[in-house]
């Protein structure tokens, strides 16, 4: 279990193999990427830049997101596959913003419980 100074929840990474990505889909967001990020997901994916920033990446005034598709009501990240079974597509080199979550300081007192099945009470 994961765990972080100034949080009172756990993280179980394990659980993420099943949750069906429910933290890359949902309301409308942001996931923030900066131009190093972007270059290791291009690398990761043998991309071609041009085709891979129209496609994947808007811009935000002046910061760059990750795409996301409406899917019914929804939204999801461009790179959330839901078939065979929910995966992210670029998970070695997913950004800072993804790897972080849950620890994210609009949580610290407020655990996303509705949106991630890994939060664990401290042991
Ligand atoms: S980049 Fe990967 S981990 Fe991050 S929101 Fe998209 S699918 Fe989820």
């Amino acid at each position: 279990m994961m765990l972080k100074s100034g949080f009172d929840f756990g993280f179980d990474p394990g659980a993420c193999a099943d949750c069906g990505g429910r933290c890359c889909r949902g309301d409308s967001g942001y996931i923030w990427v900066n131009q190093r990020e972007i270059q290791s997901i291009i690398r990761f994916l043998g991309a071609n830049p041009i085709d891979f920033m129209e496609a994947c990446i808007r811009r935000v005034d002046n910061r760059l997101s990750i795409g996301e598709r409406q899917v019914g009501t929804g939204f999801q990240c461009v790179f959330l596959e839901m078939t065979p079974k929910a995966r992210c597509r670029i998970y070695p080199v997913r950004p800072m913003q993804c790897r972080t979550f849950p620890f994210w300081d609009r949580y610290r007192n407020r655990p996303p419980k509705d949106e991630c099945s890994g939060i664990r009470e401290p042991a």
